[in-house]
């Protein structure tokens, strides 16, 4: 069968086509124009997403090589998101389904994260149940328990920033353009990440909180600079690496009292966040020291993407799993 997955949360629109596990395409188009502004603007957002959606849909419709009319099913995001980026994902999926005559399906943003990990592909080994996914995001950082593919418990998250946005923060704060988080990536790896240290904030533990980084990082560097106006630009490397290095090891520690807490070592990471380079050499090292077995998928799967809400479709409607017709947008969506 084939399933057409629609993503529209919050800044990219996206279409896919998947068949038994197999994406035949993945279409993203990120919208540009929040650049200028350092973060989403939401209002925006819905207007692209107006724009997009039509050509997006086409182009996943053209490069999987199939019509509409062989569509089994529409999958779509449902939320949680910004509500003006989800109603037009949730209207226009209803509207084609309902146009088609086929059922449609409705989708959790982050447990299509998760579940991301099974669509089929080369470099990707999808983890056995139970484990624990760990997604961090420019919007999310949770700690799930995954006891089969719709049996989940949140187990810890963030009591206010999310992981992504303790990397693009600290990168304003740099200087560098939105979003920075790749950019402190690249510098940390050529510094020295115990140059500076950071104190990592006390929560409950397996909640995050980031938003003490950021002031912690705002008020050091106004610190240095006040006293040698050339500090960013002669320390770079190593302040990057040091927030980076803070920022990983915290992520560990919570994983690490998750394992403790649910005796589970099977781990699979997800969110944009899991392309950075920190985060995966400190798993691979887990790997060999705490015997866990990890996963991390595809960088396209990583982050915002339709081809994981395709997947999700394909799972919901093998088991009948099909939304009503009056379903609507939930940007609070819960697990
Ligand atoms: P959500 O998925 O929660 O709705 P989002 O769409 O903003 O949020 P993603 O597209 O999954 O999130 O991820 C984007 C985030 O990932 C940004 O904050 C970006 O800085 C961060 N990111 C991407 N690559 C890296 C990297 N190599 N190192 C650190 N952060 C990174
Ligand atoms: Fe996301």
């Amino acid at each position: 069968c084939y399933i057409l997955g629609i993503e529209s949360s919050c800044d990219d629109t996206a279409a896919a086509v998947i068949n038994n596990g197999t994406v035949l395409s993945n279409v993203v188009a990120t919208q540009k124009i929040h650049e200028e502004y350092g973060g989403v603007v939401p209002e925006l957002a819905s207007r692209a997403h107006q724009q997009n959606i039509i050509p997006v849909v086409d182009q996943a419709l053209r490069k999987a090589n199939i019509d509409k009319n062989q569509l089994s099913a529409i999958a779509f995001t449902r939320g949680p998101g910004l509500m003006g980026s989800l109603l037009v994902g949730t209207s226009f999926s209803k509207s084609l389904a309902l146009g088609l005559g086929i059922p449609l399906i409705d989708v959790h943003h982050m447990q299509a994260h998760i579940l991301a990990h099974f669509i089929k592909a080369k470099e990707q080994t999808p983890p056995n149940f139970p484990f624990l996914a760990l997604t961090i995001s420019g919007g999310h950082t949770q700690i799930v328990k995954v006891t089969d593919y719709f049996t989940m418990e949140l187990l810890g998250q963030t009591i206010d920033d999310a992981v992504g946005e303790a990397f693009d923060k600290s990168a304003k704060i740099l200087g560098f353009p939105y979003p920075g988080g790749p950019l402190i990536d690249k510098y940390a790896q050529l510094g020295n990440p115990k140059a500076y240290p950071f104190t990592k904030p006390k929560v409950s533990p397996m909640d995050f909180s980031f938003s003490g980084l950021k002031t912690a990082v705002l008020y050091f560097i106004e610190r240095e600079v006040k006293a040698n106006p050339n500090f960013i630009a002669e320390n770079r490397n190593d302040i990057c690496a040091s927030i980076q290095y803070t920022i990983v090891s915290y992520l560990m520690d919570k994983l690490k009292n998750a394992v403790k807490h649910t005796g589970i070592k099977e781990i699979a990471i997800g969110g944009g966040v899991s392309a950075n380079s920190g985060i995966r050499k400190a798993l691979a090292e887990a790997e060999k020291k705490y015997g866990w077995t990890t996963h991390v998928p595809r960088f396209e799967y990583c982050t915002d993407n339709a081809a994981m809400i395709a997947i999700v479709g394909e799972l919901k409607y093998k088991k009948e799993l099909f939304a009503e017709t009056n379903v609507v947008a939930n940007a609070r969506m819960k697990f």
